[in-house]
C-alpha cells in the first residue's frame, strides 16, 4: 500500500466517521450487558485471548477490522469493574458522566504539561486543584500534581520531602543525590502500603532504614509507639487500610510530628474521601497537619481509569523535587502541569475528574461515599448471619474482611465464589489468617447486588460443605 493512500483513508475515517459510530454502538452494547452480565471472563473468553497472540502485520489492516477484533474478544475479557458486584482489591466503578468527557477529552487529545499546550488542561487543573483544597480542608497554598494514581502520588509526596529535609541540610538533592547525604529517617506503620514502600525504594531512601511502628488489630497505628521523631524524619500515615479500611488517630500522631517538625505524608488512596463526608469526616481529623497527601480519583470518586492526586502544601518542595528544564520550554505566568508530575507529557485526566465532581457537587460526593459505607455495613451485617462466616474488622468505612472456620475452607469457599462469577474479591492475609477482603467501593452497588453477593458467599460455602463430606464418604 502507498504511502498516500494510507494517508487518504484517515482522512476519510476522520471526515465519514463511521469508525467513531461503530466504536460508539460496541461502548452502548458494552454499558447495556457490564451491570449484569458474569463478573469475571468466562474460561471461554480467556481462551479466545488467543486471537490476540499474532505477529505484527506487515500490511495494513482495515481500521473497522481492528475495533471488530478488539470489540468481539476484547470486550468478553474484560473483568466488570464498571458494574455494581466488584469487589477485589479497592477499585471504583466510574461515573457515566465521567465516562462521557472523558470520551470528548479523548478526541481533545491534550496533554497538559504547560500551559501554551492546553489552556483548558490548565485551567481545569487549577480549578480542581482549588476545589480540593477546599474539599479536604488542607491548608491554603496546598497544591495539586495530576498523576496515574496513589502509586504516583506516594512517590511525588516522599520525593517532597526528601527535597525538604536534604535542603534543611543545605544538600541539594538533584545536585549531588543521595550519595554522603545526611541521613533522613523514615517512619511508618507495619501495615503501610506497598507503593509505599515501592516509593521508598525507588527514591533510594532503602525500605531496611524503615524503622516500624506496631499496628492495633485494625491496622492502625499505635501513636504510643512511635519513635521519637525530629527534623530530618519522614513519618508516614495511612487513611484507608487496605484491608480494614481503618484509619490512622491523625490529630494525635501529627501534633506530636508538628513539635519534631517531622514531615509527615499521609497515604489517603481511598480514604482521604471520608473526609468529604459528614457522617465519617471524624475519620480524618487532623489531616490538614500534614504535609503532603495521595489520593485517587479512580477508587472512591468513580472517576475512570486513570486517576490520582499529589497534594503538598510546601509548592517549593514539590515543584523542585520534580523540575526540569530546558531552552524550548515555554514557561506561563499561569499553571503548567508538567511541574506538579514526574511526567512531561500526560493525559489531560483532569478533565473527567472536573466533570465529576462538578455533577456530583460536595452533596453528591458526600451521598455517594456514604452510600458505599452503607453498602459495606449491609453485607457485614448479612454475612454475619450465616454459620460459617466471620467479620474480622470494624466497618468504619467501605471494606469488609471476612473469613471462615479455617485457612483451607476460606481459601476453596473463595475459589467457589470466583468460579460462580456473580461477584469477584480477592484473598488477603489478616493478622496470620487467610481471609476474604470486599471492598464496597462503586456508585452501582445496589442493596439488590449485595445480597445476590451474599447468596454466592452462601452457595459457594454449601458447594464446599458438599465437597467435603463427598471426600469423607
Ligand atoms: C490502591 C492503593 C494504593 C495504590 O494506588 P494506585 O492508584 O493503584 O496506584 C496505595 N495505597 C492504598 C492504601 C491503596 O488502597
Amino acid at each position: 500500500m502507498k504511502k498516500t493512500s494510507i494517508q487518504n483513508e484517515m482522512f476519510l475515517e476522520i471526515r465519514d466517521k463511521e469508525l467513531f459510530k461503530q466504536v460508539q454502538q460496541y461502548s452502548f452494547d458494552y454499558l447495556e450487558n457490564v451491570f449484569d452480565r458474569n463478573v469475571y471472563p468466562t474460561e471461554e473468553a480467556l481462551n479466545d485471548l488467543s486471537k490476540f497472540d499474532e505477529e505484527l502485520p506487515l500490511f495494513s489492516t482495515k481500521a473497522e477490522k481492528v475495533l471488530e477484533q478488539l470489540n468481539q474478544y476484547g470486550s468478553p475479557a474484560t473483568t466488570a469493574t464498571l458494574g455494581g458486584r466488584f469487589f477485589g482489591f479497592v477499585c471504583g466503578s466510574a461515573l457515566p458522566i465521567g465516562l462521557a468527557a472523558k470520551n470528548l477529552a479523548t478526541y481533545w487529545d491534550q496533554a497538559p504539561a504547560m500551559n501554551v499546550l492546553s489552556p483548558i488542561g490548565s485551567r481545569l487543573e487549577s480549578v480542581v486543584e482549588g476545589w480540593l483544597v477546599e474539599l479536604f480542608k488542607l491548608p491554603k497554598g496546598t497544591v495539586a500534581g495530576f498523576v496515574s494514581g496513589t502509586s504516583a502520588a506516594n512517590l511525588c509526596g516522599l520525593a517532597a520531602a526528601r527535597y525538604r529535609i536534604l535542603k534543611k541540610n543545605n544538600w541539594d538533592i538533584n545536585k549531588k543525590g543521595l550519595y554522603n547525604a545526611p541521613k533522613i529517617r523514615i517512619v511508618a506503620g507495619k501495615q503501610a502500603h506497598s507503593t509505599v514502600l515501592k516509593a521508598i525504594g525507588i527514591l533510594g531512601l532503602g525500605q531496611e532504614n524503615i524503622e516500624w511502628v506496631d499496628v492495633d488489630n485494625q491496622g492502625r497505628i499505635i501513636p504510643e509507639a512511635i519513635p521519637e521523631l525530629d527534623e530530618n524524619a519522614i513519618l508516614i500515615l495511612q487513611a484507608g487500610n487496605v484491608n480494614s479500611g481503618s484509619f490512622d488517630d491523625f490529630e494525635t500522631i501529627c501534633n506530636k510530628a508538628q513539635k519534631a517538625n517531622a514531615w509527615v505524608h499521609i497515604d489517603g488512596a481511598f480514604g482521604l474521601w471520608a473526609g468529604a463526608v459528614d457522617e465519617l469526616k471524624h475519620l480524618t481529623k487532623g489531616i490538614e497537619k500534614a504535609n503532603s497527601w495521595a489520593v485517587d480519583g479512580h477508587k472512591t470518586l468513580n472517576t475512570p481509569y486513570d486517576c490520582g492526586i499529589v497534594l503538598c502544601e510546601d509548592k517549593e518542595a514539590l515543584t523542585s523535587a520534580l523540575h526540569m528544564s530546558a531552552s524550548y520550554i515555554i514557561e506561563s505566568t499561569q499553571r503548567d502541569g508538567m511541574f506538579y508530575t514526574p511526567e512531561m507529557s500526560r493525559r489531560a485526566r483532569v478533565v473527567e475528574l472536573w466533570a465529576i465532581m462538578k455533577y456530583l457537587g460536595k452533596a453528591g460526593i458526600d451521598k455517594m461515599v456514604l452510600t458505599m459505607h452503607e453498602r459495606a455495613k449491609q453485607f457485614s451485617y448479612e454475612i454475619s448471619k450465616i454459620n460459617g462466616f466471620y467479620v474480622d474488622n470494624d466497618i468504619v468505612f467501605n471494606q469488609v474482611i471476612v473469613r471462615c472456620d479455617n485457612d483451607k475452607i476460606t481459601e476453596r469457599v473463595l475459589n467457589n465464589i470466583q468460579n460462580l462469577r456473580e461477584c469477584w474479591l480477592g484473598g488477603s492475609v489478616w493478622f496470620g489468617n487467610k481471609v476474604m477482603r470486599i471492598s464496597i467501593c462503586s456508585w452501582a452497588t445496589t442493596k439488590n447486588d449485595i445480597s445476590k453477593s451474599v447468596k454466592s458467599f452462601q452457595k459457594a460455602l454449601e458447594l464446599e460443605i458438599t465437597n467435603a463430606n463427598n471426600v469423607n464418604r
